[in-house]
């Protein structure tokens, strides 16, 4: 799509070349869908317990045995999927932990239906809406490296003044005032790919962090929710 086209299409937004549009893609809420993806479980028999930290997975003869704070559990197979620090938990290595920050920004026509967007610049802005919260918009691998589960990951002024700085230039569809912020942590491998893989009776999964940075040009995706 030409950025005189998608503006028309996308008049909060700003557009300075050529745009990678998908109307077909979607967006996916998190914490719903966890939710959903447990209880669907729980109704095939799967027994989840909360607050209980493994401390360690050692291959075993017959499969492999998950050690917690309280328990042992032995399995003929393991799926691991611990998030930013599951590179810690069974060595995987190459992986890099960031801290990064977004902020919510309010838009100015509530009825605007936003698409997803990422702009390729440097460094590389993305944001969406996030029902109830506004226009959420962040960078992408601008943040410190973390390099431990208990170090204190805060807002950086610089990244909140970066942020603004941005909406007010390419966002004209929001207030360039900062309604609500937060931090995250990234995981990411060195080529930005996910991990899914198997060692022995181990399966690691992680689906890792924004790794959406393929194409060069500016893209927007229309998504309802
Ligand atoms: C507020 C927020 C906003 C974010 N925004 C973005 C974004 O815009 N773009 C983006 O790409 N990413 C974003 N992220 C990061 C993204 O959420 C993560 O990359 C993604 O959730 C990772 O999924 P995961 O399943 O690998 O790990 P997680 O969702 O972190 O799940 C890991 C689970 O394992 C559990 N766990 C970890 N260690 C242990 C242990 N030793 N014992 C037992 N349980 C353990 C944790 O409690 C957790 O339940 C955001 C994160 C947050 C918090």
């Amino acid at each position: 799509m030409v950025g005189g086209r998608a503006s028309e299409r996308f008049p909060a937004l700003r557009f300075d070349r050529e745009v990678c549009f998908q109307p077909d893609a979607g967006r996916c809420r998190a914490d719903v869908a966890l939710d959903a993806f447990v209880r669907c479980a729980i109704a095939r028999g799967a027994v989840v317990r909360h607050d209980e930290r493994v401390v360690a997975i050692e291959p075993a003869i017959d499969g492999a045995r998950v050690r917690t704070e309280t328990a042992t559990y032995s399995a003929a197979l393991v799926v691991v999927a611990a998030g930013a620090w599951v590179g810690e938990l069974i060595g995987l290595a190459p992986l890099r932990v960031t801290r990064e920050q977004y902020v919510h920004l309010a838009p100015r026509d509530p009825t605007f239906v936003w698409p997803s967007f990422i702009h390729h610049r440097d460094p590389v802005a993305y944001g969406l809406e996030t029902p109830g919260a506004g226009v959420k918009l962040g960078e992408h691998h601008a943040g410190a490296v973390i390099s431990a589960p208990d170090q204190p990951v805060v807002p950086s002024d610089a990244t909140r003044t970066r942020l603004v700085a941005y909406a007010r230039e390419w966002i004209p569809g929001v207030d360039p005032v900062v309604v609500s912020e937060a931090t995250c942590l990234y995981t990411s491998t060195p080529t930005e790919d996910f991990v899914v893989d198997r060692v022995g009776a181990v399966v690691v999964c992680s689906p890792c962090s924004g790794t959406a940075s393929s194409s060069r040009r500016s893209s927007v995706s229309s998504s309802p929710g």
